[in-house]
């Protein structure tokens, strides 16, 4: 049900807040979640097979205590803050796992989550690591196994109709998703960094109808505001993996710039790619989870000629999304122990050098407490750029 102008964005904070709010409560009525971990697993198809798709998320302000029992303290801190609220308890709503071959930090954990968690459903994506016809051939076949394999679980045999109705609801998410990007291209930017981070983490804990609905009430409400919640600022790009937390955001805003476009996966990573309509929806999901969505733990042929061609045929879209958004700098992002991205810093400074954009990286842990750290750090980077 529609809430009032003015409390839409007091229900976003109440679904950040208390994350999973929302799915427990369909648990209560009889509905059946299924959590899942990355950008990687096709939440089309969880939808599809009329069960509720739910993203897990960790805490950076949560220490991690009882999941290093069973994780290695080396796995990614954002992985291991996942497992560790898993193992608590917080998301004991869920009936189900589905975790997919993105970086190692989650494929080589995937037996521990199985095993530790005990759920009724559990289900590994293999995802392969290039675009090339034959691993497209081969992911469609991996998602026929995944939508058999779910199929059986919720007794419902799920048809190319239910496919294809799921792929357009969630292409309507990333329309209105975009139409939330777009608020931020004016100088100053509509909406902050941080209330876009809440909003997107939240979508990714509703259903799609109902986040559909958050998302177009959310629409509404900002575009009658009157007057910018922030001032004229300089205009950064946030790049990296996975942040689902607000606290980064904050640091930035709080140090004296605006948030303005991101390249990450709680983000524009996972938001914009749509997937395409008209042929077979599992080629139509294949092509949009193994290439549309740019992570560096695919591999691309390299390009043909220079590094300099190479760099913009493997980071374009970080480019393109700068010039659109008129960003001043870019902060890269990265979790200590991410291979994926880690191994990808030259090459992303390298490519945003050559645009003549600035950039700070910062590695860290998943921490309240380490974030606060960076604070000197930002403020000196912009002081640069200012
Ligand atoms: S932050 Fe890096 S290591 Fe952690 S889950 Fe994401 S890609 Fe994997």
């Amino acid at each position: 049900m529609k809430e009032q102008n003015n409390t839409v964005m007091s229900k976003v904070e109440r679904y950040y807040e208390d994350y999973g709010i929302r799915a427990r409560e369909l648990k209560k009525e009889g509905k059946t979640v299924i959590a899942y971990l990355c950008s990687l697993v096709p939440m089309e198809i969880i939808t599809a097979a009329g069960l509720v798709p739910f993203r897990i998320r960790g805490n950076v302000n949560e220490p991690i205590t009882k999941g290093d029992t069973n994780l290695e303290t080396i796995a990614c801190p954002f992985i291991r803050s996942c497992f560790d609220l898993s193992v608590k308890g917080w998301y004991d709503f869920c009936d189900g796992i589905v975790i997919p071959h993105g970086c190692d930090s989650m494929t080589r954990t995937y037996s521990t989550w199985r095993y530790t968690l005990g759920l009724p459903y559990s289900h590994f994506i293999n995802v392969p690591h290039t675009v090339s016809g034959p691993s497209m051939e081969f992911f469609t076949q991996e998602l026929n196994t995944f939508t058999k394999s779910l199929g059986r679980f919720a007794h419902k045999e799920i048809a190319d109709s239910d496919l294809t109705e799921a792929i357009h609801l969630y292409n309507e998410n990333r329309d209105k998703a975009k139409a939330l990007y777009d608020l931020r291209k004016s100088d100053p930017p509509l909406i902050s960094g941080t209330e876009m981070s809440k909003i997107l983490t939240v979508g990714m804990s509703l259903p799609v109808t109902e986040s559909n609905e958050l998302f177009a009430e959310v629409l509404e409400e900002l575009t009658q505001r009157k007057e910018p919640t922030v001032h004229e600022a300089p205009r950064i790009m946030v790049d990296g993996a996975c942040i689902d937390n607000t606290n980064f955001f904050k640091l930035i805003e709080d140090s004296g710039a605006n948030v303005v476009v991101d390249s990450l996966c709680i983000g524009t990573r996972d938001y914009l790619p749509h997937t395409d309509v008209g042929g077979n929806p599992l080629d139509a999901l294949a092509r949009r989870y193994l290439d549309k969505i740019n992570c560096p733990r695919t591999y691309r042929e390299k390009a043909e000629g220079a590094y300099e061609k190479d760099l913009a045929a493997r980071f374009g879209d970080i480019g393109s999304l700068g010039k659109e958004f008129k960003v001043d700098g870019v902060i890269l992002y990265v979790y200590k122990y991410c291979d994926p991205f880690g191994f990808e810093v030259p090459a992303r400074k390298a490519y945003l050098d050559s645009l003549n954009i600035p950039v700070l990286y910062l590695e860290d842990e998943y921490s309240a407490g380490t974030i606060g750290r960076l604070r000197t750090r930002i403020q000196a980077f912009l002081e640069v750029i200012e």
